[in-house]
């Protein structure tokens, strides 16, 4: 975006992304990494990210804090012994933590990224990240996204469980993006009191709901997102065409898919 690379959260996914950008990059370059939470499934891949050990490479890494461990150390963590053999501090590519405030922008002009606060305006002709941190997923929350370039917003909000998080907040919070990836791992509201691990409080959204919300936030596309892994592709058509009769623009989130914003 704008000559930034911006990706969001670091799962399984990020792996081949890190590939794909030092494969395409002509020379070693900046990547800027949001994270939403910490729960394993958004940092898995974090530890075979290519570009961290890239040399040249700079990874700035986002992230909402952690009640009394701090970003940065908690990303050590992961990598420690005896879970894994190479700690971050070793890593050739220069790391950047930086932690967000609960709301704020974070703005992409030269010659690094600075933070604004949120009820400021950020410039338009560069991109702008908008945090916001919620507590509608189980401890301790989680950071969504709202990125904005020359008048074309994506949201990003994952882990969000919109029956705990006031409809209006989200919608006002979402508004006229152009497209939203948003939580839908549940079938209906009652799915998670029916699953063998409990508790209920998972923190994700039903199908039904996200579709309702992207209606309401009147956004141009609805990306279902975090699908149970043990869900299987008939599965997930079934969400898409359960979501089509409340909001029409939607499809399901597959691996490798492209959206292009023009
Ligand atoms: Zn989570
Ligand atoms: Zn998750």
């Amino acid at each position: 975006v704008g000559g930034c690379h911006l990706v969001f959260d670091a799962g399984t996914g990020a792996i081949p992304c890190g590939v794909e950008l030092c494969r395409s990059a002509e020379r070693p370059s900046r990547v800027h990494l949001f994270l939403s939470h910490l729960h394993h499934d958004h940092v898995e891949g974090l530890r075979h990210f290519e570009p961290a050990y890239s040399p040249g490479w700079e990874c700035w890494i986002f992230g909402p804090g952690t009640a009394g461990i701090g970003l940065a150390r908690a990303l050590g963590m992961l990598m420690q012994s005896p879970w894994f053999p190479k700690p971050m501090r070793s890593l050739p590519a220069r790391i950047v933590v930086r932690k967000l405030p609960p709301t704020v922008h974070v703005v992409f002009a030269r010659p690094k990224p600075f933070f604004l606060p949120a009820r400021t305006a950020p410039p338009a002709d560069v991109p702008v990240v908008t945090a916001r941190h919620v507590r509608a997923h189980p401890k301790p929350g989680v950071t969504l996204y709202r990125l904005n370039y020359r008048g074309r917003t994506v949201v990003y909000a994952t882990d969000v469980d919109l029956a705990r998080w006031p409809q209006a907040e989200f919608v006002q919070f979402a508004r006229r993006a152009d497209v939203v990836i948003l939580d839908a791992q549940y079938s209906s509201p009652e799915e998670p009191r029916q699953l063998p691990q409990r508790p209920s409080q998972w923190g994700h959204t039903s199908v039904r709901a996200a579709a309702e919300a992207a209606r309401e936030a009147d956004v141009g596309e609805l990306v279902l997102f975090h699908h149970d892994p043990r869900r299987s592709d008939a599965e997930i058509t079934d969400f898409e065409r359960v979501a089509r009769t409340v909001f029409p623009a939607t499809r399901a989130a597959r691996e490798g898919m492209e959206l292009q914003l023009r």
